[in-house]
C-alpha cells in the first residue's frame, strides 16, 4: 500500500465543552473510528503502576474509599499549579500515547473504517496536531460552552475558567485548523456541517 491509500488522521479542536467529543460522534457515523484519549486515559488510571506514580505525587488524599484514584480530587490537586499538572502529564501522556499510536496503527489497516478522528481534548498542547492531515476546529461561545458542561459534567465556573487558562488560545486552534463548524446552534445544524466538512476531506484525499 502507498502512502496515498492511507485513510486521514482527522484531529478536533475547540474550547472546553464546545462539542468535541459530540463532533467525534457525528464522524462516527460517518464511518469514521473515533479515538477518545479521555476514555484511554481513565482506563490508564486504573492501572496498578499508575496508581503508584500518582500517588507518590499527589499523596493518598486523591484515593476513594475503595482505593482507587478519585479523578475529581485528583483533578483539584493537578489543577492547582502549572508544575502539578506537569507532573501529572509526565505520568500519563506517555502511555495514553502508545496506545493511540497502536489504534492508529491497527485502524489504517482495517478496510472498512474510512478515517481516523482523534478526541484528544490538548491535541495541539502535546503537539500532536502535526501528525494530522486536517484539523477541525468546533467554534461555541465561551457562555454556551460553560452551560453545556455544568449540565453534562458539572464542572463550575472557576475549574473551567482554571483548566481553560492552562491551555493554548481558542484563537491559535482555529488559526491552524483547516476547517470550522459552528456550534452555536442545536444539534441538525452541526450534523449538516459535519456531514459537508466530512465529504469534503474524504474527496481531497
Ligand atoms: P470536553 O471539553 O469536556 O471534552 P467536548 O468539547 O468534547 O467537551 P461535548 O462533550 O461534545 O464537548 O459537549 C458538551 C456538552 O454539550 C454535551 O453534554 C453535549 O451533549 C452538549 N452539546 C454539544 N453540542 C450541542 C448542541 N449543538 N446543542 C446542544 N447540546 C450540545
Amino acid at each position: 500500500m502507498g502512502e496515498s491509500a492511507k485513510k486521514p488522521v482527522i484531529g478536533i479542536l475547540g474550547g472546553i465543552g464546545s462539542g468535541k467529543s459530540t463532533v467525534a460522534n457525528e464522524f462516527a457515523k460517518l464511518g469514521a473510528k473515533v479515538i477518545d484519549a479521555d476514555k484511554i486515559a481513565h482506563k490508564i488510571l486504573d492501572e496498578k503502576n499508575t496508581k503508584e506514580k500518582i500517588v507518590s505525587v499527589f499523596g493518598k488524599e486523591i484515593l476513594d474509599s475503595s482505593g482507587q484514584i478519585d479523578r475529581k480530587k485528583l483533578a483539584k490537586a493537578a489543577f492547582a499549579s502549572g508544575e502539578k499538572i506537569a507532573k501529572l502529564d509526565n505520568i500519563i501522556h506517555p502511555p495514553v500515547l502508545t496506545k493511540i499510536e497502536q489504534l492508529i496503527e491497527k485502524y489504517q489497516k482495517q478496510p472498512k473504517i474510512t478515517a481516523i478522528v482523534l478526541d484528544v481534548p490538548l491535541l495541539m498542547e502535546i503537539g500532536w496536531h502535526k501528525r494530522c492531515d486536517k484539523l477541525v476546529f468546533v467554534d461555541c461561545k465561551q457562555a454556551l460552552r460553560l452551560n453545556r458542561i455544568k449540565t453534562s459534567r458539572k464542572l463550575d465556573k472557576k475549574q473551567f475558567e482554571i483548566r481553560e487558562k492552562f491551555q493554548i488560545s481558542l484563537d491559535n486552534k482555529a488559526a491552524i485548523a483547516d476547517n470550522t463548524v459552528d456550534n452555536n446552534a442545536g444539534l441538525s445544524a452541526l450534523v449538516r456541517q459535519i456531514t459537508d466538512v466530512f465529504s469534503r476531506i474524504m474527496n481531497n484525499r
